[in-house]
């Protein structure tokens, strides 16, 4: 397939602030998007290891966020302030200042705009923990600590078993925007398949608010995307809409993320990625895959819709 190609040096590859790589405990089991990047990949739990005491899923109510947000506080002693913002509680060993921001901005803003855009069938039922260390240092340190391995990825991930989003935060907010939009998601559309999960999730990386919307905009993903066209190793949107997960979190993985999030970054271009995320949703048992509503909103088969994708990727520049 042909795409065709962003100008060379079309900006700067960027791996820090609002434009992180995102590595989940899940996606690194399956040798997912960092090492296939060349970037390190978080180091889950052993397999079949039981929940830590310390981590219990708790049902979600205000008693329970506050209790929890009191616990982790003594817990992790008083270098850490701690805040309830509903289904999260948020501890760090960061300023009261920065946490006040984060809470208010990166948790409360991006999460009402996810909330209203998208996860709005099922709401979390369980306490959701961020925890933000404000340094390398602390995150492997405190992640050593309290889950007892040291996270490969320098910017942090969701573990889902224990309701936990562990984030180095000095590295920015992209990477805790793309595991909220996972810690939703579990929730609201627990079937999706990776290729869109990841997509969505990627695409809000790096993104803005307009008139209260929740808006992705071009990442260092690009970046990838053409590489690997160049090399002539993209996949057609047909075979990424129908990898496994585990196709899509394996071999290629780097690649297979930055085609999702492009494609998704197209779908909301066009206007259409609210209405897919809900008619997907909802329409889940007819086509595990996607690609029937991907037809269907473009009234067209996806190997021509395909072609427009590209032509638009070709406008962008990073
Ligand atoms: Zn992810």
């Amino acid at each position: 397939m042909n795409r065709p190609l962003v100008p060379a040096a079309a900006g700067t590859m960027c791996f820090i602030l609002f434009s992180c790589l995102a590595s989940c405990p899940d996606e690194a089991r399956n040798g997912g998007d960092g090492g296939a990047s060349g970037r390190p990949a978080a180091s889950p739990a052993p397999p079949g290891s039981a929940v830590p005491v310390a981590w219990p899923i708790i049902d979600l109510n205000p008693k329970a966020l506050e209790a929890e947000s009191d616990r982790i506080k003594r817990m992790l002693g008083a270098d850490f302030t701690a805040r309830v913002a509903s289904p999260f509680v948020v501890c760090g060993d960061i300023s009261e200042a920065s946490m006040d921001r984060i809470v208010t901005h990166t948790v409360g803003d991006y999460s009402k705009a996810l909330c209203a855009d998208f996860f709005d069938k099922t709401q979390p039922s369980h306490v959701i923990r961020i925890l933000l260390f404000k340094d390398d240092e602390s995150y492997r340190r405190n992640a050593i600590d309290l889950f007892g391995y040291d996270p490969r990825t320098p910017y942090g991930y969701y573990d889902s078993k224990i309701k936990t989003l562990v984030m180095n935060i000095s590295t920015g907010g992209g990477t805790l925007v793309h595991e909220m939009v996972h810690a939703f998601k579990n929730y609201d559309f627990p079937g999706a398949p990776a290729w869109f999960d990841e997509g969505l999730a990627s695409l809000f990386e790096q993104c803005t608010l307009r008139d209260g919307r929740i808006t992705g905009l071009v990442n260092w993903r690009l970046r990838v995307f053409d590489d690997e066209f160049r090399k002539g190793n993209a996949i057609s949107l047909a075979d990424l809409i129908g990898l496994a997960d585990s196709e899509f979190r394996g071999a290629g993985s780097s690649l297979h993320y930055a085609e999702a999030r492009y494609f998704c970054m197209f779908l909301q271009e066009r206007g259409l990625l609210r209405k897919f995320y809900r008619e997907f949703r909802d329409r889940f048992p007819e086509d595990g895959t996607g690609g029937k509503f991907v037809a269907e909103l473009f009234g067209k088969p996806v190997g021509e819709v395909e072609k427009e994708w590209l032509d638009w990727v070709g406008t962008l520049k990073w």
